[in-house]
């Protein structure tokens, strides 16, 4: 489903990112980028969904190219995770997981139940959260609210970069178990980052 035919990227000052990268990614494939700082995971990342753009070589989702998708089409159906927790401050938590569903138009009831389940899901409970903002949760906190932010409008795909970085070592193992085991109920195709 998604494809890297020979991609390079290079960033103006010459430098190569990301090097002449050929790869398969099949439908409800957990694929996972291991590597040093600096060895291209966001750069690869951030291509897929068409925030920076590549140099060479082509991208495909679905044998499309992505340069071929209108952009609000192709990213609609792609949940991002950033490497930086990125919420929007002067929204609520509900309203931060509902971005994409209120975009999408779904109805209050679905939004409602929808944001209801992820806090749920992961381990914060709805009433006490729902209309909290950002800076009134802690880092980690913060982060399962991005993990789960991504997931909202059941993307076909779902980028996470380092999603767990901010997570105490107990909150990381639990977040990845749930993440490992919602993979394998949905099958979604996994792209997951780690340092
Ligand atoms: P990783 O996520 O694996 O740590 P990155 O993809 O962020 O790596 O970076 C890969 C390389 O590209 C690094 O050498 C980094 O310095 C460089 N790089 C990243 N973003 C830019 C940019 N906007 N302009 C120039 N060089 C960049
Ligand atoms: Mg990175």
């Amino acid at each position: 489903m998604i494809r890297f035919d020979n991609v390079t990227k290079k960033y103006q000052d010459n430098e190569i990112a990301v090097n002449q990268v050929n790869l398969n990614i099949e439908d409800g494939e957990f694929f996972v980028f291991i590597g040093p700082s600096g060895c291209g995971k966001t750069t690869t990342l951030k291509m897929i969904n068409r925030l920076i753009p590549l140099t060479t070589g082509t991208i495909y989702i679905n044998e499309k190219r992505i340069s071929d998708y209108n952009i609000h089409e192709l990213r609609f159906d792609i949940g991002y995770v950033l490497q930086q927790i990125a919420l929007f401050p002067h929204m609520t938590i509900a309203e931060n997981i509902a971005i994409v569903p209120e975009l999408k138009k779904w109805d209050k009831e679905k939004i409602y139940n929808r944001t209801t389940e992820l806090l749920e899901m992961v381990g914060l409970d709805p009433e006490t959260y729902r209309n909290r903002k950002p800076k009134e949760l802690s880092g980690g906190e913060q982060q399962r609210i991005g993990v789960v932010r991504a997931l909202a409008a059941d993307p076909s795909i779902i980028l996470m970069d380092e999603p767990f970085s901010a997570l105490d070592p107990i909150s990381r193992q639990k977040l990845q178990q749930d993440i490992s085991l919602l993979q394998k109920k949905i099958k979604k195709t996994h792209r997951l980052c780690h340092a």
